[in-house]
């Protein structure tokens, strides 16, 4: 390898390689590649897993900050051990089919998740406090969606929330392997951009940043 190679990164060390982790199961939507952003993607539905009267929640844009979870509040697909969620404006979001079977997962939680009573899917996620750094915000699961085009997912967040769920820590190497691998950083909060975002909020509550 030349003296550019090792000072610029040449691929050959690296991209050649095959994945070590593919037994790793993190999400169904990544597991097997993540499938890539539509440009000009514009939104579209989701839906639950009732096979009748399905909740179905109308999207009008595209999603941004979508990311894989551990956190124990998320819904997740049964088996897999992270959800995969995304942030939209609240405005963009319309429960357009079967709205009256949604309930409040948790009323006490900053993000009043919309389940359906019936197969427990989370229709949307919203944040009723002004004061909240995301309010304004909905989060939603875009694999309920027939279409494709969605936002890819960026990064992991709180990844070591899984444990909580029942992961054995030992396995987190692997995990966290994994995730890398797929180009999901493993953050234990959110991502950097979030986590100033949500910093950035309080400092101007505070008065401290104007
Ligand atoms: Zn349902
Ligand atoms: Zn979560």
């Amino acid at each position: 390898m030349g003296l550019l190679d090792k000072l610029f990164g040449g691929d050959e060390d690296t991209a050649g390689a095959p994945p070590k982790f593919t037994h790793v199961k993190i999400h169904p939507q990544v597991d097997d590649g993540i499938p890539p952003t539509a440009p000009g993607f514009s939104g579209g539905t989701l839906q639950c897993k009732c096979a009748n009267n399905a909740v179905v929640v109308t999207v009008g844009d595209q999603t941004a900050h979508n990311h894989v979870c551990g956190c124990t509040k998320c819904w997740k697909p049964d088996g897999a051990i992270f959800s995969q969620i995304a942030v939209v404006a609240r405005d963009k979001v319309d429960v357009t089919e079967n709205g009256d079977k949604l309930d409040v997962v948790d009323a006490s939680a900053a993000i009043q998740r919309h389940a359906c009573r019936d197969c427990g899917v989370h229709m949307y996620g919203r944040i009723e406090d002004s004061n909240h750094p995301f309010h304004g915000l909905d989060f939603v699961h875009t694999e309920l969606s027939a279409q494709t085009g969605w936002a890819a997912p960026e990064f992991a967040a709180f990844v070591s929330s899984i444990i909580e769920s029942g992961v054995d820590p030992a396995r987190m190497d692997d995990i966290r392997g994994r995730l890398s691998e797929l180009g999901l950083t493993p953050y234990d909060c959110l991502s950097p951009p979030l986590m100033d975002a949500i910093a950035t909020h309080v400092a101007k509550q505070k008065g401290v940043l104007s």
